[in-house]
């Protein structure tokens, strides 16, 4: 019997590459021979130890990461991350920078106001459409550092370009984009990613941190959000998320053997321009409210006319008996939203593009 897949355009969890499933399975039950599962195995054994230094070392070569800056493995999602920037970075001066272009920005800023001092660096609005040109946002030069989110997962607002903070720490919530394109490491304090968007089961964040950085936690820091405690141990200081780790591990081989961030970023450039051609040449018929320049490439929300929720209610319903799943916009803001991740095949999104343009025809005018 063959198993079923459909396509699955869903936020997060989300879509992994069939062929890094398929691995993990014949896996599963024997890991190298050994008779056990990954699962089953101590987090202090050789062969995990093994697991962890190559998924390490793997990114530290898709990413250029250079030698100052340490890879962690962390728990508590990005939402645990919040937190922990705040609880590490916050001590230089008790005061930090947010720039806030979407929901999970917000919501960033909001953990990290229970630690110090948060300064909102763009005016606050109900609507996230753009990225307010950098020579209007009111950096703090005594800022522990700079936060932004670097895709808004939500509200489909991606940065096109690496913000200047003069000196200060920049730290990047990449979890939704992480991956998708090469970046330049060094131009960051922190990057972390929930691996649940790209790169991975949900339950393990990746943390990448400038070594200068460590070390500085407050005192009410719990241990396991210690970067200096995660760092010294190798993230082994308490049990690890073992299996997640494992299949990011996986993830990362077959983004090194797709052409690693270059190919994820042609890749996503490839799909993201099918499906904002489609909605832009659509005559109105589909609406995608985010501005040209700040349009992500890798969760893209839109609305059928103005926001015709019986349509899209109908869109919705017709995508899911074609078998194609998730595509329901977040609850804060409606609408429909694909989420083309790096798992997304090109000819998934050319089957959705195709059934837009069916689905135009048929209620169009
Ligand atoms: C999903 C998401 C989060 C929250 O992740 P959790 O693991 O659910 O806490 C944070 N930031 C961004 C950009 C996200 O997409």
């Amino acid at each position: 019997m063959t198993t079923k897949r459909v396509i699955n355009f869903g936020a997060g969890p989300a879509k992994l590459p069939e062929e890094v499933m398929e691995q993990v399975q014949r896996e599963l039950l024997s890991y190298k021979n050994t008779g056990i599962s990954v699962m089953e195995m101590s987090h202090r054994s050789a062969d995990f130890t093994a697991i962890i230094e190559g998924a390490q070392k793997l990114l530290q070569e898709l990413l250029k990461i250079p030698k100052n800056y340490k890879i962690l493995f962390m728990q508590g999602g990005g939402t645990g991350l919040f937190a922990a920037v705040a609880l590490n970075l916050m001590s230089r001066t008790g005061t930090a920078d947010y720039i806030v272009t979407g929901s999970w920005s917000a919501k960033a800023a909001k953990e990290a106001s229970k630690y110090g001092k948060v300064n909102l660096v763009i005016p606050k609005t109900e609507q996230y459409l753009n990225i307010p040109e950098p020579s209007s946002w009111k950096l703090d030069p005594n800022a522990s550092y700079v936060y932004y989110c670097d895709n808004e997962t939500v509200h489909g607002v991606e940065f096109p370009y690496v913000a200047d903070t003069k000196g200060v720490p920049l730290v990047a919530d990449m979890s939704s984009n992480f991956l998708t394109r090469p970046i330049d490491v060094s131009k960051f304090g922190v990057i972390f990613a929930g691996a649940q968007k790209n790169i991975g089961p949900a339950g393990v964040t990746l943390v990448i941190v400038r070594e200068d950085l460590i070390g500085k936690a407050l005192p009410v820091c719990p241990l396991i959000f210690d970067f200096n405690v995660l760092a010294k141990d190798n993230s082994v200081h308490n049990t690890p998320p073992t299996f997640p780790i494992f299949v990011v591990g996986k993830v990362l081989e077959w983004v090194h053997r797709n052409g690693g961030a270059a190919g994820m970023a042609e890749l996503s450039r490839v799909k993201s321009t099918l499906l904002y051609k489609a909605l832009d040449s659509s005559g109105g018929f589909y609406n995608c409210p985010v501005q040209g320049p700040f349009r992500s490439r890798t969760n893209v929300p839109f609305r059928i006319g103005k926001g015709d929720e019986a349509l899209e209610k109908e869109f919705l319903a017709g995508a899911s008996s074609m078998n194609m799943l998730q595509l329901k916009g977040h609850r804060s803001v409606g609408g429909i939203r694909a989420s083309l991740y790096n798992a997304i095949r090109v000819d998934e999104v050319e089957a959705l593009v195709a059934y837009m343009e069916s689905f135009q025809k048929q209620h169009g005018k």
